[in-house]
């Protein structure tokens, strides 16, 4: 496994790969990895001729009140995990590399970043899709792997690819959970034992929507209502937000017709956990691509 951390030797290693014909999987994260990762990293191990992984804390998707500095790292074990699943090569820049002095470029996509994460963490998702944009542009991927757990965050960006003309095919994968049906997430490191044991109403409360859903409730305000309840009962959670929206543009959904995202984000001490699930689901992945 080849480790880079400049961008200049980067993109010469893809121009260089993309010479030979190789075709380039990518899976940017911000590391301290854990089996979501290692989920998309094999996917993209399978599809493609070279692995690029990339880990870079991103500053500029953090608020000013958040957790840039407390983010779990992991360097080490991260390396030892990329190597592994088989990564050709982990990408692992500065932020002074990535954003040196005098940089004035931000990528924005209107509309869907105002809603859900983006409505309580203000600025949050041009700060994902700047980095990606320009990690994009740096490795020179084909395909691109990001997990359904941050379903904003794939929708987002499939729509900045496509709006963009970038040319990288965006794949969305499913939410990795533990056991007991926790997502996997970084995050989960913050959690005590008491409150890891309350965020397993997060996903108890998805499985009831999804069978209220099936028993054919369509309000989405039943849905919600009884989503929210359980997570209520929950000792230390704090609701950050609990939404049913289309799942395609992420506006409000009143009546379930089609394909629609339950989201919610949630505190349990100081972690902010997001999880959701797609309630009237198409058997094809219809209406998951831009
Ligand atoms: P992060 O390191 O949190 O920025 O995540 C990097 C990528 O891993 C993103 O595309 C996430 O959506 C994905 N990811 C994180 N947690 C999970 C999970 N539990 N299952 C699947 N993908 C995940």
């Amino acid at each position: 496994m080849k480790i880079i951390t400049t961008i200049e030797q980067m993109r010469e290693h893809s121009d260089r790969l993309r010479d030979e014909g190789n075709r380039i999987g990518f899976v940017p994260t911000m590391g301290f990895l854990h089996e979501g990762h290692l989920s998309l990293m094999r996917k993209a191990r399978e599809e493609n001729h070279t692995l690029v992984t990339s880990i870079f804390v991103n500053p500029t998707q953090f608020g000013p009140n958040e957790d840039f500095k407390s983010y779990p790292r992991d360097p080490e074990n991260d390396s030892v995990l990329c190597r592994k699943v088989g990564t050709d090569v982990l990408f692992a820049p500065s932020a002074e590399e990535m954003y040196p002095e005098g940089s004035k470029t931000i990528v924005h996509v209107s509309g869907l970043t105002g809603v859900l994460c983006g409505a309580s963490r203000p600025g949050h998702f041009d700060g994902v899709t700047t980095v990606v944009a320009k990690l994009f542009s740096i490795v020179q991927p084909h395909n691109a792997y990001f997990g359904l757990k941050d379903y904003q965050q794939y929708r987002v960006i499939a729509t900045m690819v496509r709006d963009l003309n970038m040319g990288v095919n965006v794949v969305g994968l499913p939410t990795v959970r533990e056991d007991d049906g926790l997502a996997m997430s970084s995050r989960n490191s913050y959690l005590s034992e008491e409150e890891r044991r309350s965020a397993l109403s997060l996903n108890r409360a998805l499985r009831l929507a999804e069978d209220m859903f099936e028993d054919g409730v369509l309000d989405s305000a039943a849905i919600r209502d009884r989503v929210r309840e359980t997570v209520e009962e929950a000792p230390h959670a704090r609701i950050d937000y609990i939404e049913i929206v289309d799942a395609v543009e992420l506006t409000p959904v009143e009546t379930i017709s089609g394909p629609s995202l339950l989201a919610m984000a949630v505190y349990f001490g100081k972690a902010r956990l997001i999880d959701n699930t797609v309630l009237g689901k198409r058997r094809s992945r219809a209406g998951m691509n831009s």
